[in-house]
């Protein structure tokens, strides 16, 4: 019984720490980790933008601690939102102090109005019904569609979850009464390497199974008949395949007709600048949701807060992520810097001394109807032929980094089961 795993990332290694029976794990890349490897530049440590480790499931972080030598440090999130020249804590929908007088009103005044009972159909209803008009006005509208580059009201509500969490009257009172950045949400501590960024637990993993790894094999077809997966200028057969690589990928290079499909799966891609400057301030901010169109970047965060050897001493790190659709935009490592110097982040080119861009194409999976539809008919087929999908990409979902350490150990113990 021989199983195949496409793709060396958390989902991928995971479930190859877990399976009892004979396999290989095919990595396209000459190194392991996906989008969570990390790059150090003259003495700066950068992710693939922030990749902080959530954990919530007891048995995953059981096995992680297990699988590691790394130190984890566990921090207290401090995270806000940047609109009208003032930062916020996070969450917003709980934290208005500070805002001017008019933007306040209006996110009270449109909460207690909200149309509560209405039948929310899509993500734009839910903001309204949720949060009332204020809310959605001064940061959920501007912010998602900023993110998203998709209309909101064709995205569905499967993707939220414990992503956005919800408000009261009370909280939202209550927080225009302090200053206080709340510990809500599904990310109010997080973990994070001591050194050598998220990539340092990708390569604990790693050590555990390296003889069965083969890098730089990229698999470019794969006959789901005969069961035969092929790559460079080899083949392999398998009983059991697991796909971590992108689902819409693997469509393109399976002989079946849900084929098809692969064009119906949509996806928004992110660039990040990421930036090493001297330091002229402190700055313990985590990450910084910024709403505002006038700004090209959605979200900013600075790795040096995350461990102190993520950056030399007497120097900060930024990363700035904007999000497009086909084409990155014109001039943008210009307008990320002016926009910083705007926000008086960075207060002189000079300043600089590391510039380092990275593209994660297919960053953020669209929710919308199409998916909903498709999606349970595509995993039926490839059921049916033993094939089975783990990680964000390979389920084609928003989820973490521990959700896809999850779903590859079940993979795993499932094919074990099948004995
Ligand atoms: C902008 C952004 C920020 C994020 N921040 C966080 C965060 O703070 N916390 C968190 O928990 N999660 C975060 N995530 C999510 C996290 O990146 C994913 O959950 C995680 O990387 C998923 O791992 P994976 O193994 O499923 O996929 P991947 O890591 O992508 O693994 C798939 C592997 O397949 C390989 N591959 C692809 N095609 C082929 C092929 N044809 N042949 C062979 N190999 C192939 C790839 O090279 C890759 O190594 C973030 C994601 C993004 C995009």
């Amino acid at each position: 019984m021989k199983t195949i795993i496409i793709g060396a990332g958390f989902a991928g290694l995971s479930a190859s720490l877990n399976l009892k029976k004979d396999f290989i794990v095919l990595e396209k890349d000459k190194r392991p980790g996906g989008f969570c490897k990390t790059e150090i530049i003259n003495g700066f440590t950068f992710d693939y933008t922030g990749h902080l480790l959530h954990l919530k499931n007891q048995d995953t972080e059981t096995f992680i601690r297990e699988n590691i030598k790394t130190k984890l440090f566990k921090i207290q999130r401090k995270s806000y939102i940047y609109s009208y020249n003032v930062y916020t804590g996070y969450p917003y929908q709980m934290n208005n102090y500070g805002l001017p007088g008019k933007v306040i009103e209006e996110n009270l005044i449109g909460y207690i109005r909200r149309a509560k009972n209405k039948k929310v159909k899509n993500f734009k209803d839910w903001i309204l019904c949720e949060f009332g008009s204020g809310i959605a006005k001064n940061f959920m509208f501007p912010y998602n569609e900023k993110l998203w580059k998709f209309p909101l009201e064709k995205l569905t509500l499967k993707w939220m979850g414990r992503f956005i969490p919800s408000t009261t009257l009370d909280n939202i009172l209550q927080g225009l009464k302090e200053k206080k950045v709340s510990d809500v949400g599904y990310n109010a501590y997080f973990y994070y390497p001591e050194k050598g960024g998220i990539e340092s637990l990708i390569k604990d993993f790693f050590k555990k199974v390296k003889s069965k790894v083969i890098l730089n094999a990229k698999v470019k077809k794969v006959d789901i008949k005969k069961k035969i997966v092929y790559y460079n200028n080899k083949q392999e057969k398998y009983d059991n395949l697991i796909v971590t690589m992108s689902l819409k990928e693997f469509l393109k290079i399976i002989n079946d007709k849900i084929g098809i499909y692969y064009n119906r799966l949509k996806a928004t891609s992110v660039y990040a600048l990421n930036i090493g400057f001297k330091q002229r301030e402190k700055i313990d901010k985590n990450w910084v949701y910024i709403p505002e169109k006038k700004y090209i970047f959605y979200r900013i965060g600075f790795p040096h807060t995350f461990s102190s050897f993520n950056a030399p001493r007497g120097y900060n790190s930024i990363y700035a992520e904007v999000s497009f659709n086909k084409k990155i935009p014109d001039k943008i490592n210009d307008k990320i810097i002016n926009d910083l110097i705007k926000m008086g982040i960075l207060l002189n080119k000079k300043d600089i001394i590391v510039l380092y861009p990275m593209v994660l194409k297919d960053a953020y999976v669209i929710y919308d109807k199409e998916r909903e539809k498709i999606l349970p008919e595509i995993i039926n087929e490839l059921e049916n032929n033993n094939i089975y999908l783990a990680g964000r990409w390979g389920k084609w979902e928003y989820s973490s980094m521990e959700d896809a350490i999850k779903e590859g150990i079940e993979i795993a113990k499932l094919i074990n089961k099948k004995g």
